[in-house]
């Protein structure tokens, strides 16, 4: 059997490099280099968590994709996951129904080693952070970071050494039996017709640098979020060369990924005003690098990894709706089920589907 893959994100290698191992012959093509510059799977650094609030699916996900993530590192030789725990700080003390309550809960019950902390300990443990800004909040030592870029660069070749065929600079597919459009946000420009369901945010991401890396590494400065239910704010510890990256998992610009990118003017004053509330330390660091980098969101934040409902011979797997770089360990299976039609409890929340109301949209607290 034939597949042909549209995308080597982490979506299309992974699904690749599973379909390979499940006796499928497999081509991806890229109309880049992969990994490819402008797609959101590049970059330097993605969280890597369990913390989906009461959200079971995606708690057990990542539950399952941190220990894969373990053996990556060992296949891989390399540390392309950084197990350096994440703090999540509660801006109001944590509430039933909040994101960082609802995630302690459940990991809790799950008998996950998660440490809740008071405003004593956060001052304690994590002193860079503002006294008594965030009276509450939990550590997660079993999450952490993945180096993304180089993530995808070794699935790339692991994809290749499984004898799956790249064909980077080019969008024609081969025939196939299969067709699967894995090409992020590109996705709803390829298939209008999921244009209501589905579509591209631009999100800005900052790399500072800092003088003296070590004071912003775990176990001191760990992944944090900050009040991310209500305000968006996460970010990285620094790497050995002092990049430090922050983002903000907001509702982003809508726009077309092949469009001029560019951090607005709006949202550096944005991340000013946060340094300048909550990191003041970091306020005269300097920028090292800026990215846009792109979320293919759905209405309501779920992948979309489902078989077209009138092409039979073609499945779309997309709708990151910017959470999806962790998964890459278990995605490439999810997929795969979807491509030869084998149940898989997932199929069920990322299927085809309608439009719901609103709710929803732009509200990522869970996601
Ligand atoms: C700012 C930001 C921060 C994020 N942070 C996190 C995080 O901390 N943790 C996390 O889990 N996730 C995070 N994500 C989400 C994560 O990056 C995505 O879920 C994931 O990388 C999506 O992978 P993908 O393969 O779907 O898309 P991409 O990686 O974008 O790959 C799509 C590929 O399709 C290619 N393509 C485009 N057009 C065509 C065509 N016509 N034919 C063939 N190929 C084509 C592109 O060149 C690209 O290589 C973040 C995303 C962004 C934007």
């Amino acid at each position: 059997m034939k597949a042909a893959i549209a995308g080597a994100g982490v979506f299309g290698l992974t699904a690749g490099i599973e379909l390979r191992r499940r006796g499928w012959k497999v081509t991806i093509a890229d109309p880049a280099s992969v990994p490819a510059p402008n797609a959101a799977s590049t970059d330097i650094s993605k969280v890597v968590r369990m913390d989906y609030a009461a959200d079971e699916l995606h708690t057990a996900l990542g539950r399952t994709a941190i220990g894969r993530w373990i053996e990556w590192n060992r296949e891989s030789g390399r540390t392309l996951f950084h197990q350096d725990g994440f703090l999540i700080l509660s801006g109001p003390a944590m509430q039933p129904g909040g994101f960082e309550a609802e995630s302690y809960r459940l990991l809790r019950s799950l008998g996950e080693p998660v440490e809740w902390l008071g405003a004593d300990e956060i001052r304690y443990r994590y002193p860079v952070w503002p006294e008594g800004k965030y009276p509450h909040g939990y550590f997660n030592p079993r999450d952490g970071w993945a180096e993304s870029g180089n993530a995808t660069a070794w699935l790339a070749e692991v994809a290749r050494r499984e004898g799956v065929e790249i064909q980077e600079g080019c969008t024609s597919l081969p025939g196939a039996d299969v067709t699967v459009l894995a090409t992020g946000a590109w996705t709803p420009s390829l298939l209008p017709e999921l244009g209501g369901v589905m579509w591209a945010t631009a999100q800005p991401v900052i790399h500072y640098r800092v003088e003296n890396p070590a004071d912003w590494q775990a176990p001191r400065f760990p992944v944090w979020a900050a009040d991310i239910g209500r305000t968006g704010w996460y970010g990285f510890p620094a790497l050995g060369d002092g990049t430090l990256k922050i983002a903000n998992h907001g509702p982003g610009r809508r726009m077309h990924p092949d469009d001029p990118r560019e951090v607005a003017a709006g949202e550096h004053a944005h991340f000013r005003a946060f340094l300048e509330s909550v990191l003041p330390a970091l306020v005269g660091a300097p920028i090292a690098s800026t990215r846009v980098c792109f979320y293919c969101d759905t209405f309501d934040g779920d992948f979309w990894i489902a078989r077209h409902p009138g092409r039979r011979d073609l499945v779309v797997a997309a709708g990151d709706s910017g959470h999806g770089f962790k998964f890459a360990p278990v995605l490439g299976g999810i997929i795969a089920d979807a491509v030869e039609g084998v149940p898989n409890p997932a199929l069920e929340r990322f299927r085809w589907r309608e439009k719901t109301a609103e709710a929803r949209e732009g509200s990522r607290a869970s996601h």
